[in-house]
């Protein structure tokens, strides 16, 4: 079986194996449930309840604030407390509603369909719409949009991510391996919406148990083709999956569509089958609770809003004290101070880390050893584009092509004399797009 990949990456320590073997585990939430207004990339939404509002679940209690939005709906059944700013993992306050759980999970009608193919492809884009579905992998790009791109007819590929290449994450595998009838649905209704396009669901060759369910499930599917891809770091990433899978390139200035491609993953794929063949809005994911630090490490499904408090203790508590504790993977993922935080629709994982490598280790000065280069799957020069960063030099950093980092941290994993070179360039690249943005 040939595998497929990029150039660079890096090998990371995955810790897969503290929580892989865990079946997901249901849990159904406590305390009060936080919903931010902005958790998805786009205008925030807009609420439609107010204080003492009894809500159902399923129901919508914010609106899509345009077409680049998207809608959210309660996870629980209460009542609005009030609607507050509230702290974010991102260390930003924003504008949420918090519901009062009853603990009766009384619930809104769904609208089911029997067959796929009684709906037609404006249909289906608006059951993704209505149901709030946006990229769960993390960028949290409303999902609709990402469907209706301008020249449908030119996408050839969608491309499921199971990749999961971040160290310690398991929710998609074990999403992939649980119901993989979901995975597989959810593809062939977005293949409902491009007539040229072949599906290829991508797992990395980490997970051959995944790889062998999809095969024998998909046998016959003259559209669908797994693809099993080499483990490697950040195999995931957008742009290294679409050269992996198609020998395509994307850049900083084009969208996936650009090249032909539409790329979701697995959780997001899930909610896509959910809404459309059951009408079910997105409120639920996969979370992965895991680290040294961790008594049980493993997979749940939760509700949004979830506080992650309560993760953790479903988790059986922590059996040391944490110097790192992350929201989301140990290479992209933020890192956070206290856990009195609200899960959300692009919340993938919560680690502890009795050790945390940046501190542990005194930043020195460049040997000009070049893994950094070796290690960038973008063919980027990290070591200069870091030097151009400190020293505010947007020019050169513009023309040594630092707008087309990913931010994927292989360069600082690499670098031997510690230097921060990730933190330096996304800096950078951050301050580039708000001076653009002010002279636009
Ligand atoms: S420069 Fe950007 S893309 Fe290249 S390794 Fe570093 S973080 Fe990744
Ligand atoms: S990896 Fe670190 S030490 Fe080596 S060239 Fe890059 S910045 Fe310098």
């Amino acid at each position: 079986m040939g595998l497929l990949t990029f150039k660079g990456g890096i090998h990371p320590y995955d810790g897969k194996d503290l929580s892989k073997e865990k079946p997901i585990k249901k849990l159904l939430p406590k305390g009060e449930l936080v919903y931010p207004l902005s958790q998805h990339i786009g205008a925030p939404a807009n609420p439609v309840v107010q204080k003492g509002d009894h809500v159902k679940v399923g129901q919508v209690i914010a609106e899509a604030g345009g077409f680049v939005s998207a809608p959210i709906h309660a996870s629980v059944s209460g009542t609005v407390k009030g609607i507050e700013p509230r702290l974010t993992v991102t260390g930003t306050m924003a504008k949420a509603i918090i519901v009062e759980n009853d603990n009766q999970y009384e619930t809104v009608e769904y609208e089911a369909v029997d067959s796929l193919e009684s709906l037609s492809k404006e249909e289906i884009i608006k059951k993704v719409q209505a149901a709030g579905i946006v990229g769960m992998g993390g960028a949290g790009f409303p999902t609709h949009v990402k469907l209706s791109p301008r020249e449908p007819d030119k996408i050839e590929y969608i491309l499921v991510n199971g990749a999961e290449c971040e160290p310690y994450l398991t929710s998609d595998y074990r999403r992939m391996l649980e119901n993989p009838e979901w995975v597989i649905g959810g593809l062939k209704v977005i293949l409902q919406l491009f007539d040229r396009a072949k599906g290829y669901i991508c797992i990395e060759d980490n997970k051959p148990d995944c790889i062998a369910k999809m095969t024998e499930l998909t046998k016959g599917e003259s559209r669908i083709e797994v693809k099993p891809l080499k483990t490697k770091y950040p195999q995931g990433a957008e742009r290294c999956l679409i050269h992996a899978t198609t020998g395509r390139d994307v850049n900083s200035s084009m969208l996936p569509a650009d090249a032909g491609c539409i790329v979701d993953n697995i959780d997001t794929v899930v909610a896509i089958h959910h809404a459309v063949m059951w009408g079910q809005p997105l409120m639920h994911r996969v979370v992965t609770v895991t680290g040294d630090c961790v008594k049980d490490p493993r997979n749940f499904e939760i509700c949004t809003g979830t506080n992650y408090e309560e993760l953790v203790e479903e988790a059986g508590g922590l059996k040391m004290e944490p110097e790192k504790i992350i929201v989301g993977g140990p290479m992209m993922g933020n890192a956070v101070y206290g856990l009195k935080l609200p899960s959300t629709k692009t919340s993938s994982a919560l680690l502890f880390l009795s050790k945390d490598e940046v501190s542990a280790s005194p930043e020195t000065a460049c040997i000009n050893c070049g893994k950094c280069v070796t290690g960038c799957p973008a063919n980027l020069i990290p070591s200069r584009l870091a030097t151009y960063a400190e020293n505010h030099n947007e020019e050169a950093f513009v023309k040594w092509e630092g707008m087309e980092c990913v931010a994927c941290g292989c360069c600082s994993f690499s670098c031997p004399a510690k230097r921060p070179l990730t933190q330096a360039i996304k800096s950078m690249r951050a301050m580039v797009l708000a001076n653009r943005k002010k002279k636009a």
